[in-house]
């Protein structure tokens, strides 16, 4: 049996346009791929850059911190020196520790405006009646 070469040319045409369909399938798969990376990294990096801390205060914010100045939107505004993120947040951190080493209550963390108008963050704690200032 004689194959018609314009059936010949069709077929090739069509398995011509399979490999295409599967490249591009491949392709997209790729791409996917790629996009989930990116999107992986993304997140990690927006992890990263939200390493935040939340307000003390109001437990609600996250805190801004800033090289000179620790502000929150509930109102809490510090002036600090060279202060980071990570300082800030261990400096919580070992704060409600020490605390809870000697007391069960978890601490208030209010906010003082004193004479000279320095306002610093105070943790205090009515149950075992201490306080200490951590900015
Ligand atoms: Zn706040
Ligand atoms: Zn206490």
């Amino acid at each position: 049996m004689l194959e018609d070469p314009d059936e010949l040319a069709v077929l090739e045409e069509i398995q011509q346009e399979l490999i295409l369909q599967e490249q591009s399938v491949i392709e997209e798969y790729e791409r996917s791929l790629r996009f989930d990376e990116e999107c992986l990294n993304a997140m990690l990096d927006s992890l990263e850059a939200t390493d935040r801390v939340i307000c003390p205060v109001c437990r609600k914010n996250n805190l801004t911190v800033k090289a000179h100045l620790v502000c929150c939107q509930c109102g809490l505004y510090i002036s600090t020196q060279d202060m980071t993120e990570g300082k800030l947040r261990s400096l919580l951190e070992s704060s409600l520790t020490e605390h809870s080493q000697r007391c069960l209550h978890s601490p208030e963390f209010t906010v003082t405006s004193g004479m000279e108008e320095e306002t610093s963050l105070l943790m205090s704690c009515p149950v075992c009646d201490s306080w200490m200032i951590l900015l």
